[in-house]
């Protein structure tokens, strides 16, 4: 789950912060700031991207309206996270914790739960359940609606044959390219894991998607805990 920065409510022309009159409208600067990825699973979003509060809106009408309870999310991580009445402290979360340090992406696997003494893995479970990350058909809560772990079989196979690629000609324009291509297809966790080893690859990643929250890294890209969260 990439960590991400949302940034302070946008200003309008007059310098003012912008007063949101209904949530829907704050989607745009949601996507300026932070890239049409979904929060929480970073498929690349359509046009059908939905503004998601972090506490739901019907359970926490005074944040309906609140940026600082604003994400993005898909149709599938929506709906599954659904009204369920948040406490903060039990999840990590993207725009807080370097989420990095929570899960473990590997080919073929869904995202798991990190093995590290530092991590709450309780609360990594607990993440990966509010949003549904870890179903794959066998799952069984599994839904044939959710595409969701095709989509992320699909970005592997392909960053794993642009670095295949970069081994045969690697230049400056090809290593664009594949930023290009990450760009296009989402999921950038799984792209930075693959080219792991990359530290270019792993800046151009983290510079190249809209609001990757840098303080998650040091120069050499490792994951570092985050300044003000749990992680
Ligand atoms: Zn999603």
């Amino acid at each position: 789950m990439r960590p991400v920065i949302r940034g302070d409510v946008p200003v309008n022309h007059n310098h003012q912060p912008v007063v949101y009159n209904d949530y829907k409208d704050a989607r745009d600067d949601l996507i300026e700031r932070m890239g049409d990825y979904c929060s929480y699973c970073e498929v690349a979003l359509n046009s059908q991207v939905d503004v998601e509060h972090v506490l739901p809106k019907s359970l926490n009408p005074d944040h309906e309206l609140d940026w600082s309870n604003f994400l993005l999310a898909c149709g599938n991580c929506n709906s599954i996270k659904g009204n369920k009445d948040i406490d903060l402290a039990d999840y990590y979360w993207p725009d807080i914790d370097n989420t990095l340090r929570a899960l473990v992406y590997e080919k073929d696997m869904p995202p798991q739960v990190v093995d590290d003494p530092d991590v709450d893995s309780d609360r990594v479970q607990e993440t990966l359940d509010l949003t549904g990350l870890d179903r794959i058909p066998g799952h069984p809560k599994f839904s044939d609606r959710d595409r969701r772990w095709l989509k992320r079989m699909e970005a592997w196979g392909i960053a794993l044959r642009v670095a295949s690629l970069l081994k045969v000609d690697d230049s400056d324009e090809m290593r664009e390219m594949a930023i290009e291509v990450a760009i296009g297809r989402g999921f950038w966790s799984v792209w930075l894991h693959v080219f792991y080893d990359d530290i270019d690859m792993c800046q151009r990643l983290i510079k190249a998607f809209p609001g990757t929250a840098l303080e998650c890294f040091d120069d050499d890209t490792n994951f570092v805990p985050r300044p003000g969260g749990a992680l």
